[in-house]
């Protein structure tokens, strides 16, 4: 049990210690889960040294806390990683109850072992539960880990729960070497170090995905970038004419931009880019893809929309512009747009772009600040 303890204590503080600080709330409740259960550990150690009556069910009681904690970060980190889980409020309410029950209990030596087994085993059951159905596809096969972990603890506890709450002669302390109990014990420092490995590998996967987050957006205004818009637009493009519904693409670019710079100064033209690129981000509703794909050139690509609706956006995008801009920069800024809509001859997004941007040029020569939506030249 010592060297068990001992194993457990390492690996859940050196590993949190190793992770540094500045973590997300996921990996922050996971690195909490298994510092918890390692201080859990401590306690389990002391009380069974100390023999005093007080010193066992104040250690005892601290050390069950600390167990049910552990299995609430844990379900936190699952949450945090793999988008909203249910149970949460019930899984709360498990783990306030039971040391509280623990230690009411704690004159009846099947009761209290019973209850708390019982619950922490319906704890882990919850926390194995969680590791289902995540709200992403993207390389969670670390959760596998985490559900056999929970769900091999689970067991054992509920065995060591009907040991102590009715073949109590079998199993009268935590310390007894019943096979059970000996199995529980191998299989904590198993499962310990199995869910840490899981810890870091989605850890790790939380990093690549921030990586990649940064990788598609634009520093500047926020919006997705050209790389980013290379890969989403032609799967929005792919979906619109596999369902056949409307689709709606306008490129915007904005006029005489580098006037602005050059009579107000590079920082103004940046000001006007990401006022721009808040007004998109306002305007634009939730399934739309807005990006900036150029220096002051921008794409957005409206699934279920047609022309009308689109040039009604469009207005109101540059009803947006003007006004924002003579608030904030005393400027009057406009753009020239072109506009294409998803017909059956277009074989990919950049048929549809190249109609765009034939418009758009269209709308330049025709004296900008206006949109327009015919491709010929
Ligand atoms: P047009 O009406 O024909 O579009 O004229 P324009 O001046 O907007 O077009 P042009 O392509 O000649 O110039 C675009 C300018 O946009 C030049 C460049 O300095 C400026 N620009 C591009 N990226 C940025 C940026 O990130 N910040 C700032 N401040 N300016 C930028
Ligand atoms: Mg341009
Ligand atoms: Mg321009």
């Amino acid at each position: 049990m010592v060297i068990n303890a001992a194993n457990l204590i390492v690996v859940a503080t050196a590993l949190p210690l190793l992770m540094g600080q500045r973590l997300s709330w996921a990996a922050g409740s996971a690195r909490a889960s298994l510092m918890v259960q390692a201080l859990g550990w401590v306690a389990i150690l002391f009380s069974g040294l100390w023999a005093g009556r007080w010193q066992d069910l104040l250690l005892s009681t601290f050390a069950i806390a600390c167990f049910c904690g552990g299995q609430w970060f844990m379900f936190e980190a699952m949450r945090g990683w793999l988008g909203p889980r249910r149970g949460r409020t019930l899984l709360l309410a498990l783990v306030v109850l039971t040391p509280i029950g623990y230690a009411l209990s704690f004159q009846v030596y099947p009761g209290r072992v019973g209850w708390a087994n019982f619950m922490i085993a319906a704890q882990l059951l919850m926390v194995a539960q969680s590791t289902l159905s995540p709200g992403t596809s993207l390389g969670v096969r670390w959760r596998w880990a985490v559900f056999g972990s929970a769900l091999t603890m689970a067991g054992f506890t509920a065995a060591r729960g009907v040991l102590g709450a009715f073949l109590t002669d079998l199993y009268p302390t935590f310390w007894t070497p019943h096979p059970v109990n000996v199995g529980a014990t191998i299989a904590t420092n198993v499962t310990l170090v199995l869910s840490s490995v899981a810890v870091l590998v989605a850890w790790r996967g939380e990093a690549e995905a921030q990586l990649r987050e940064q990788a598609f957006r634009d520093s500047l205004t926020g919006l997705t970038n050209r790389k980013g818009w290379d890969e989403l637009a032609k799967s929005a493009f792919d979906q619109a004419r596999r369902h056949g519904y409307a689709l709606s693409l306008l490129m915007v670019d904005l006029d005489h931009f580098k006037r602005i710079n050059d009579s107000h100064g590079h920082d103004v033209g940046d000001q006007v880019l990401r006022m721009f690129g808040k007004l998109i981000r306002d305007t634009h509703r939730s399934g739309d893809l807005v990006a900036r794909i150029g220096g002051e050139e921008f794409a957005l690509l409206l699934p279920q929309t047609d022309q009308a609706g689109a040039l009604l956006f469009e207005q109101r995008l540059r009803q947006g512009l003007q006004r924002a801009c003579a608030e904030q920069v005393s400027l009057n800024v406009n753009y020239s747009a072109g506009l294409a809509c998803l017909q059956g001859g277009d074989a990919s997004l950049t048929d549809l772009m190249v109609r765009a941007d034939t418009a758009l040029y269209r709308a330049k020569d025709l004296g900008r600040g206006a949109s327009n939506w015919r491709a010929d030249r």
